[in-house]
């Protein structure tokens, strides 16, 4: 169950081995976060879309499916920096960090000081971390300096929840990741929208995905599974739950069978929620005023990305991008309000985008989401150690898989990966 890669990959790998499979999926369309939407004059991505230059099976799956992608073109737009009440286009002082990174992005600082600092030295390496490298951001940054202003600043657009949710094991890991594919290439995209590789996926299946049909309760024995979808009852030799852990959530039955690791991790483990408001520029509002197209505010408009495209040039489309707890008060305002106020909101703060944006969509990866509750898994301190080995565990001929349960990465190639050990796991069975 879930069309996400992960559920794909898993398909693919079975049929490949003479298995007869079937796709069951709760939306409308295939592909969970990787989410292309479509637009007059070109397209947005609501969910994932870099590809890691160490993504192989990510890479292999396309290029064996003839999906055609781009390399990364440059570094992207200039980025507008709105700090303590001002707009910065260049170089900038934020007086509330240590000296030595009052130059630094708020964005960077977490990165910078890891730079320098002993991680782990092979991909799976997080799986026994070091204490000390399973402290919460808050006490990494508390240990270096970094008062609680400064700290605000850094969890204004912390790609999580908040700092003292977050585990520096998930940057050691990431740094430890993009360390290990330095002079491997550069990231690529999916040409025409990260989600027509989902799409080629599901259109190599033998059995049409069956979408539209969200699975309401598993039920496992020792020769069959079963799934409730609707009034209709599947019953398979095996199944493959491919989905997010908080969408387990919503699985009756199936807490009941978990063991407790996964039980803990249905409950507990966070996923970083992500609200974007997209929007299209009829006007060169950067020119006006000579600020950069992308922006970077400590107020709650949080970020907003001038996209571009395969050729580095920007496309006209920007995607505002609220993290973490900052997501409250626009889930409040809801899907019609949420953009107009977000617009309104960003003219007072920079008068040049008055009328030069119109709203297009709304995108919620927030717990209001009932197939995905968020952007992403991370780790709170101490988590890791005591789940990540038990949690992707079958229950009897019920696999699991999904981006929570990659050892070796993260992202799509995690979801990639886990698709793979559940399908072998099957196969070998
Ligand atoms: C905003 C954003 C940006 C990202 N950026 C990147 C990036 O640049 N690079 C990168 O590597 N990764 C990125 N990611 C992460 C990447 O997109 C995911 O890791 C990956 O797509 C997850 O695949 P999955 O199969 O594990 O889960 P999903 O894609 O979530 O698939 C799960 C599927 O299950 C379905 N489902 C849920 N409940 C049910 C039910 N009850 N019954 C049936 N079906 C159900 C869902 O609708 C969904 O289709 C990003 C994600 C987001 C949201």
């Amino acid at each position: 169950m879930g069309a996400g890669l992960s559920g794909l990959y898993t398909a693919m790998l079975l049929e490949d081995e003479g298995f007869d499979v079937q796709v069951v999926e709760a939306l409308p369309r295939v592909g969970g976060r990787m989410f292309t939407l479509d637009h007059d004059g070109g397209y947005t991505e609501g969910g994932g879309q870099q590809i890691g230059a160490s993504y192989a099976r990510i890479l292999d799956v396309a290029a064996s499916l003839g999906v055609p992608l781009y390399a990364e073109a440059g570094r992207g737009p200039s980025t507008a920096h709105f700090l303590n009440d001002q707009w910065e286009a260049g170089a900038f002082t934020v007086p509330q960090f240590p000296t030595a990174f009052q130059s630094t992005p708020p964005s960077s600082v977490l990165f910078r000081l890891l730079a320098s600092e002993p991680g782990f030295e092979s991909a799976e390496g997080w799986l026994d971390a070091a204490p000390e490298l399973d402290i919460s951001a808050q006490q990494f940054l508390t240990q270096r300096g970094f008062s609680p202003d400064a700290q605000a600043l850094v969890e204004r657009t912390l790609n999580a929840n908040s700092l003292e949710t977050y585990s520096m094991l998930n940057l050691h890991r990431t740094w430890q990741l993009y360390q290990q594919s330095g002079g491997m290439g550069v990231s690529q995209y999916v040409e025409g929208g990260s989600q027509r590789l989902p799409e080629a996926m599901a259109a190599s299946l033998a059995r049409p995905v069956r979408t539209n049909s969200p699975v309401a309760s598993v039920d496992v024995n020792s020769t069959y599974c079963e799934l409730k979808v609707g009034r209709e009852t599947l019953r398979s030799t095996h199944a493959v739950c491919a989905l997010p852990l908080p969408a387990l959530r919503r699985i009756e039955g199936l807490r009941s069978l978990a063991n407790s690791a996964l039980t803990e991790a249905i409950s507990d483990i966070p996923y970083t929620q992500i609200l974007q408001i997209h929007m299209q520029s009829q006007a060169a509002f950067w020119d006006a005023d000579n600020l950069g197209p992308s922006m970077w505010t400590d107020t709650e408009l949080e970020r907003i990305f001038a996209d571009t495209g395969r050729d580095g040039s920007l496309t006209g489309f920007h995607r505002g991008w609220i993290n973490g707890l900052g997501v409250e008060p626009w889930v409040a305002l809801g899907q019609q309000a949420a953009p107009r106020r977000y617009l309104k909101q960003l003219a007072e703060l920079r008068p040049s985008t008055q009328g030069a944006l119109t709203p297009l969509a709304y995108v919620d990866w927030t717990e209001t989401n009932p197939y995905a509750g968020g952007a992403y898994y991370h780790w709170k301190p101490g988590q890791a150690g005591r789940l990540a080995r038990r949690m992707s565990d079958p229950i009897g001929k019920l696999h699991f898989a999904g981006e929570h349960l990659g050892i070796l990465h993260t992202g799509m190639e995690a979801a990639m990966e886990s698709g793979e050990r559940a399908a072998l796991a099957i196969i070998e069975g």
